[in-house]
């Protein structure tokens, strides 16, 4: 198998197995518990956001657990909207993950006045019309840092710098950028900040949500007192140590050259299919995407049908649209570019990771270029 969908989810780390074990039997205590078996957890707890804050710059009390990116999410928009219920006017983007978009989509329906940020064609974001819609009633500004679909990166400190002037909140869904780029809350001047663990090799179900000093947040949940008090329950404590040997994996990553390496693999992906297959378009900015993301879309094609065709050859590659009803519609995201649909319809995610190799990328390409090269054929033959 050649998994190019790391995006979707990473293959845990075998440190981060290793890092766990222990947390099922032998430290299976509760972190809140006064005794010896729950301080030993507490510490593998502590150790844990030690990492994970020192991956974005973070003090580590600043770290609040949650079960991911997710409910990060919720955790940060619901939580700020609730700590300041005199502001109904939230802003965010047309091009969010669901975590974000469907819920701002909800608190619309809901009454809530939500103002969804345009990008152009090539996915990018205008500063300047984030400062135009801020008004006094704005109780919340939530921006990704890069778009899981297409890599494309956001101006995070010039649209903080916005939100500082008017001093409204700062959420930033940094899921997708985490550990694939450096981040520094406090450079950024990021209020809010989510994270997952399985997109950066940790296990699934861990995330966290960045909470800075001056933010005022209230809990989702009703229950005991984890967590500084916003998110209650008894730790996942496995996952929670899993997701810190994660953190402290990718932080050491970001200090090689891996990265420089997995961008040079999905250019030369890129690069190669697009002189191979004569209808195939890259969707996003190129100049300014995540080192492991390509999003190419083959005009007049089926993403599902080259998808299935491929994993039957053993690649594993992902699309944004969802099959509903049997009609296929074009991702919010490549919707919200004004990606033609004959183009946006075709449109497949490449997404690499430090575990990718220059074999697997070799093999993966004459399958995906025979695939819509044959795709195409029998298309015009239909
Ligand atoms: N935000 C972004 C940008 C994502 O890509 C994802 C997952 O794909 C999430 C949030 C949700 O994270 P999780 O799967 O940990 O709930």
């Amino acid at each position: 198998m050649i998994y190019l969908d790391n995006n979707s989810t990473t293959q845990t780390a075998t440190q981060v197995v290793e890092a766990m074990q222990p947390f099922w039997r032998e430290n299976f205590g509760n972190p809140s518990s006064l005794h010896r078996a729950g301080q030993m957890a507490r510490h593998g707890v502590e150790t844990a956001r030690e990492h994970v804050a020192a991956l974005i710059g973070a003090r580590s009390r600043d770290i609040v657990f949650t079960s991911g990116g997710t409910e990060a999410d919720n955790l940060a928009i619901l939580g700020t909207l609730a700590a300041n219920p005199a502001k109904r006017h939230i802003i965010t983007t047309a091009v969010e993950h669901v975590a974000v978009f469907s819920l701002c989509e909800r608190l619309a329906k809901e009454g809530y006045r939500v103002t969804f940020l345009s990008v152009d064609q090539q996915g990018r974001l205008d500063p300047a019309e984030l400062e135009r819609c801020i008004d006094d009633d704005t109780a919340l500004v939530s921006i990704m840092h890069a778009n899981n679909e297409t890599g494309v990166i956001f101006p995070i400190e010039e649209l903080s710098t916005i939100c500082q002037k008017h001093g409204v909140p700062f959420h930033v869904d940094a899921v997708q950028s985490a550990g694939k780029i450096s981040i520094d809350v406090q450079a950024l001047g990021v209020g809010l900040l989510s994270l997952s663990a399985h997109k950066i090799h940790g296990p699934k179900g861990a995330g966290a949500l960045y909470v800075g000093r001056r933010m005022r947040l209230r809990s989702q949940l009703t229950g005991g007192h984890q967590e500084r008090d916003l998110r209650p329950g008894t730790e996942n404590v496995p996952a929670v140590v899993g997701f810190g040997e994660a953190a402290r994996l990718a932080r050491q990553r970001l200090a090689s050259q891996e990265w420089l390496r997995v961008a040079a693999l999905r250019d030369r992906l890129e690069r190669r299919i697009c002189e191979q297959v004569p209808f195939a378009h890259v969707v996003g900015d190129r100049a300014n995407r995540t080192p492991n993301t390509t999003n190419i879309a083959f005009e007049t094609l089926e993403a599902e049908a080259i998808l299935i065709a491929l994993s039957e050859q053993g690649v594993c590659a992902s699309s944004g649209s969802a099959c509903s009803s049997g009609s296929l519609e074009p991702s919010h995201v490549l919707k919200a570019m004004g990606i033609d649909e004959r183009i946006a319809h075709g449109a497949v995610r490449f997404s690499l990771s430090v575990d990718t190799t220059t074999q697997e990328i070799e093999q993966a390409l004459p399958i995906i270029v025979s695939t819509a090269l044959r795709l195409a054929r029998l298309s015009v033959l239909g």
